[in-house]
């Protein structure tokens, strides 16, 4: 290790082939003593870490490597002083972290394995392509890939969320549950091309209509909820209303403008009550949408006028 270009003919030592394949291998690695003195290193810890010339060599106390470390990538005294308080633990351990390296954030894998007689031997993984994936795949699982609004497993999340905050501060929260009416017709007789254009107009349509901090999810095909948080039950009617108003008044345009045509949408709504779950809540604003619908479609009802109505099978 650190021993510079390797010339083909230094290769006749073992100690040399091992300083060759540790070179080699993608992941920066440090071997430190019990007196935290830097024993060995390959050249991935340049790559991974930037570190200026001369900063890293054998026999340097490894806890100036940190700090020199510390202060060419900016940490704050916190991370610098955990850093190096860490060294002294004698089980190993793992964890990954983000730095700025020259202006870019980069991910890093860190191992820790102590050595039997002290020291210890760390290795540094760049992980930056495995986090954007991860966080990428995040963000697929959570966005509905048709109209971006969140997936139901995204939704349920939230819900769950806003449910806990609203009993925490006492505040009311709301639910629609929207249902577009006579879907299949729409995809059946012009096109499934002109059903999406008609989910994306819809989702548009209520993103226009309601608060920014509002929370919508497609639950299914043509089914939405919306969670209208600090908002009660005659709050939740009027917003639902408008919606459907605005939802029957737009014309969807599926690129060819002879071609435009409506949709109409049922709306639930129900109110967070004491000792609620999720699944309650939910149930009730979806029997109030079975209330709409039976009423005869592009129509709000709420929970209460649920009850005088039988339940969905
Ligand atoms: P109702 O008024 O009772 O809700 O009748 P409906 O026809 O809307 O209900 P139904 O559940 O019978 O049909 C829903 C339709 O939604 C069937 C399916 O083809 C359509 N659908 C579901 N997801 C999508 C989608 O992503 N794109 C398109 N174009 N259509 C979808
Ligand atoms: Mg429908
Ligand atoms: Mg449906």
């Amino acid at each position: 290790m650190n021993k510079g270009s390797l010339a083909a003919n230094l290769l006749s030592q073992p100690a040399d082939i091992l300083d060759l394949i540790l070179d080699i291998v993608p992941q920066g690695i440090v071997m430190v003593d019990s007196n935290y003195r830097t024993l060995a290193f390959n050249r991935p810890m340049f790559d991974i870490f930037c570190f200026p010339a001369g900063t890293l060599y054998v026999g340097k106390d490894f806890r100036d490597v940190i700090r020199d470390w510390a202060q060419h990538t900016d940490q704050d005294a916190a991370m610098l002083e955990r850093a190096i308080r860490e060294l002294d633990i004698r089980e190993p351990f793992s964890f990954e972290f983000p730095q700025d390296v020259l202006g870019e954030m980069r991910w890093c894998l860190l191992t820790h394995t102590p050595l039997p007689n002290g020291g210890f031997v760390r290795t540094f993984t760049d992980i930056t392509e495995h986090k954007r994936l991860e966080q990428e795949l995040d963000h697929l699982s959570r966005t509905d890939s048709l109209t971006g609004v969140m997936t139901r497993r995204a939704f349920d999340q939230r819900l769950a969320e806003e449910m806990k905050r609203a009993w925490r501060f006492d505040h009311p929260l709301a639910l629609l549950m929207m249902d577009l009416d006579h879907f299949k017709r729409v995809n059946d007789t012009l096109g499934h091309y002109a059903g999406d254009a008609a989910l994306r107009d819809f989702v548009g349509v209520c993103r226009r209509e309601c608060r920014i901090y509002d929370l919508m999810g497609r639950l299914g095909g043509e089914e939405f909820a919306l969670l209208l948080p600090d908002s009660g039950i005659a709050a939740a009617v009027v917003v639902a209303e408008r919606l459907r108003e605005a939802v029957a008044e737009h014309s969807v345009d599926p690129g060819a403008p002879e071609q435009k045509f409506h949709v109409t949408v049922s709306i639930g709504a129900a109110q967070l009550h004491a000792l609620d779950s999720a699944s309650k809540f939910i149930q009730r604003a979806d029997q109030a949408l079975y209330a709409a619908k039976a009423a005869g479609r592009n129509c709000v009802r709420c929970e209460a006028d649920a009850a005088h109505h039988p339940s969905p099978a």
